[in-house]
C-alpha cells in the first residue's frame, strides 16, 4: 500500500467531510442531502485511490443518510496510511536546515501528527521565535524569524484562513553594509491549526518565494 494522498489533500477531505455533518444537522429533506452528499463525494473522489479496500470502507462508512461529527472524526483517519507523512528530521538534519540558530528548540515530534503535515512550524515562546520546514523546489528549506507575543484575528499569509495570526518577521536579505531586507507577514501562530487548514499548497509555496532566505 504506498500512500498517494498528500496532507493538504487530507485536509481538504477532513474539511468537506465537516462540511457534510454541518449540511446534514441544517437540511431536513432527504432527497437535499443525498444532493449534497453526492457533491461531497464529487469532489473527494478524485483525491483517492478507489481500489484500496480502506478507501471502500472508508465511503461505505460515508453512505449513511447522516453523518454524526463523531462518526465523521473515526472514519477519517481510516485514510491515514494512504496519506504521505511528514519526514521526521533529526536533531542533525534540523541543525544543518538552521545552522545560525545555537539552541534551537525542538519541535515536539511525540505530539505531531506527521499525516497532517505540509509544512512542519513550531514556537519557541521564550525566545519570540518561529521556525519552518517546508518543501522547496524538491527539497526541504529552513525559515526562522520572530513572532510577535500579539494574536490578532487575521488572514494567514500561508493558509490564507481567518483566525489566531501573529505578525511574523523574517530577515530574508543582507542588502547591503550591515542592513537587512525585513519581511512581516500575519501567519496562524498555532502551525498545526494552520496545516488543518491547508488545503492548497499554492499560499505556502508563494508565501516561501517571499520569506526565504535570499543569497
Ligand atoms: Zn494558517
Amino acid at each position: 500500500m504506498k500512500p498517494t494522498i498528500t496532507a493538504y489533500e487530507y485536509s481538504y477531505i477532513s474539511q468537506q467531510l465537516d462540511a457534510l455533518v454541518s449540511a446534514y444537522l441544517s437540511v431536513n429533506d432527504k432527497h437535499m442531502r443525498r444532493v449534497v452528499r453526492d457533491t461531497t463525494l464529487e469532489r473527494i473522489k478524485p483525491l483517492l485511490p478507489l481500489d484500496e479496500p480502506l478507501v471502500q470502507e472508508f465511503l461505505t462508512r460515508l453512505q449513511p443518510d447522516r453523518l454524526t461529527r463523531k462518526a465523521a472524526a473515526e472514519i477519517v483517519p481510516l485514510l491515514e496510511p494512504l496519506v504521505i507523512p511528514f519526514p521526521e528530521l533529526t536533531t542533525k538534519q534540523l541543525s544543518k536546515l538552521f545552522r545560525k540558530v545555537k539552541k534551537l528548540k525542538q519541535p515536539e515530534w511525540a505530539t505531531l501528527n506527521l499525516h497532517q503535515l505540509t509544512y512542519l512550524g513550531w514556537n519557541d515562546g521564550g525566545n519570540q521565535k518561529k521556525y519552518l520546514v517546508a518543501p522547496y523546489q524538491d527539497r526541504l528549506i529552513g525559515i526562522q524569524g520572530d513572532l510577535a507575543p500579539q494574536v490578532v484575528k487575521g488572514v494567514c499569509s500561508i493558509c490564507h484562513t481567518i483566525g489566531n495570526v501573529s505578525l511574523f518577521v523574517s530577515t530574508t536579505k543582507r542588502s547591503g553594509l550591515g542592513s537587512y531586507t525585513r519581511n512581516g507577514n500575519y501567519i496562524c501562530r498555532d502551525s498545526e491549526q494552520c496545516n488543518r487548514q491547508l488545503t492548497d499548497p499554492q499560499g505556502l509555496a508563494d508565501f516561501i518565494t517571499v520569506v526565504r532566505p535570499k543569497k
